[in-house]
């Protein structure tokens, strides 16, 4: 142990006592330029990861471990490459002899949370509108939603009243089905255009190399399990204290399935309106009711339990500070459900257009903040997972590391 300390020392001695800018020779491969001075966020990170590569007790619990292996010094790159294969799962905090309150103040969790906003913000497309990131608040999300469902149900009210005779659920009676499709895609259209722009220059500028079949293999299976919110022993992660909870990942699977059931009830009903020429409102036993509401469902459960872990979790694991932004996101993802599904048990009665105002102004909300909130953690994660099973399919030029 005692020889641990002196290496871990030398490393904390080696990268200065705390975070500070820090001038390094980098490699970019993208828009940035060859060498840059690191922010103090990402200066912590190679501080952090320098004691780490000393002590290496944590190396089985996550690809961030073996992929810090990897490295001798942190620049630009590694350093948001490193932040975003991190899933704040708190296995490395708790286990840490150097977290706070040791003198090294070791907190991998908080350190990889800080640098991961910043990607987001720095990697923004258009650039001018990645400030978003730390002002998409829970007010913001709820004051958007609020402010568009207003004016829906004023248009509403003012084209015939918001209270009608039955009309059997018949949504293209209150806004045109033409209006709603193009209006809708073409913002959830531009928000995918901007994550994607986003996360094509982090791409670039993490210089993956070339994915074979199998490294996109294992890198869609391990997102599509959350591989990593398992602890490395399978036995889940930390959340409010050292105890280990599966339930993080349940509450992922909920709302990300969820999330994908109801886009393809979406997909399914665009397929019968403009293929078959069905036109809505479908039955409820046809396959777009059936999967919005098994969508739904998942979209209730997940980000609920979400939400009560993130007010349970412990202060010094991730960033206190994008807590409103992680709320903001669930918030929305909550209300779209819940206004979704009280629409389905309305549609028939006499408040169906003012329950169709409400939902869509809800979910308009969700769209236009999907590329500049927490949503983007999913596709950053992703990307990561992905340099990192081609990365280990190379030869390991240190012959350090255990992979
Ligand atoms: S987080 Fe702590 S225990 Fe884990 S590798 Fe780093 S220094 Fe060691
Ligand atoms: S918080 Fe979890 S995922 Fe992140 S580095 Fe630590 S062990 Fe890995």
């Amino acid at each position: 142990m005692k020889q641990l300390e002196a290496l871990a020392r030398e490393a904390q001695s080696f990268s200065g006592s705390g975070p500070a800018m820090t001038e390094q020779t980098i490699q970019w491969h993208g828009s940035k330029p060859q060498s840059a001075a690191l922010t103090d966020n990402e200066a912590e990170v190679a501080r952090v990861m320098q004691i780490c590569n000393a002590c290496r007790y944590c190396e089985g619990f996550c690809a961030v471990f073996p992929a810090m292996t990897r490295r001798l010094e942190f620049g630009k790159a590694d350093i948001n490459y490193l932040a975003n294969l991190c899933h704040n799962c708190g296995a490395c905090l708790h286990a840490c002899q150097y977290a706070p309150p040791h003198e090294f103040a070791v907190n991998v969790p908080q350190a990889m949370a800080r640098v991961r906003m910043q990607t987001y913000t720095d990697y923004a497309w258009p650039a001018a509108l990645g400030s978003l990131y730390k002002r998409n608040g829970l007010a913001l999300s709820l004051a958007t939603a609020a402010g568009l469902a207003l004016f829906l149900v004023l248009a509403v009210l003012t084209g015939g009243g918001l209270f009608h005779e039955p009309m059997a659920g018949n949504f293209y009676a209150v806004f045109p089905h033409n209006t709603l499709a193009l209006l809708f895609g073409a913002v959830f259209g531009l928000a995918m255009l901007a994550l994607a722009v986003g996360v094509t220059r982090f791409w670039r500028d993490v210089s993956p190399g070339a994915a074979s079949g199998a490294a996109v293999t294992e890198a869609a299976h391990d997102a599509l399990r959350l591989r990593y919110l398992d602890g490395g022993h399978g036995k889940g992660c930390n959340n409010a204290d050292d105890a280990f909870t599966l339930w993080r990942r349940r509450f992922h699977h909920f709302t990300f399935y969820g999330f994908m059931l109801c886009f393809a009830a979406t997909c399914v009903a665009t397929l019968y309106h403009y293929l078959l020429g069905w036109q809505a409102p479908y039955p409820l036993l046809s396959a777009p009711v059936l999967l919005g509401t098994a969508g739904g469902i998942g979209l209730l459960i997940g980000p609920a339990g979400l939400l009560w872990l993130n007010l349970k979790r412990h202060p010094l694991q991730g960033d206190a500070a994008q807590k409103p932004m992680d709320r903001g996101f669930i918030a929305l993802l909550f209300l779209t459900s819940a206004t979704g599904l009280a629409l389905l048990a309305g549609r028939d009665g006499g408040a169906m257009a003012l329950l169709l105002a409400i939902h869509l102004g809800v979910v308009m909300a969700l769209f236009l903040t999907l590329p500049y909130g927490k949503f983007a953690h999913g596709i950053y994660r992703s990307a990561a997972l992905l340099k990192w099973a081609i990365e280990k399919r190379q030869p390991n030029k240190l012959q350090l590391g255990s992979d």
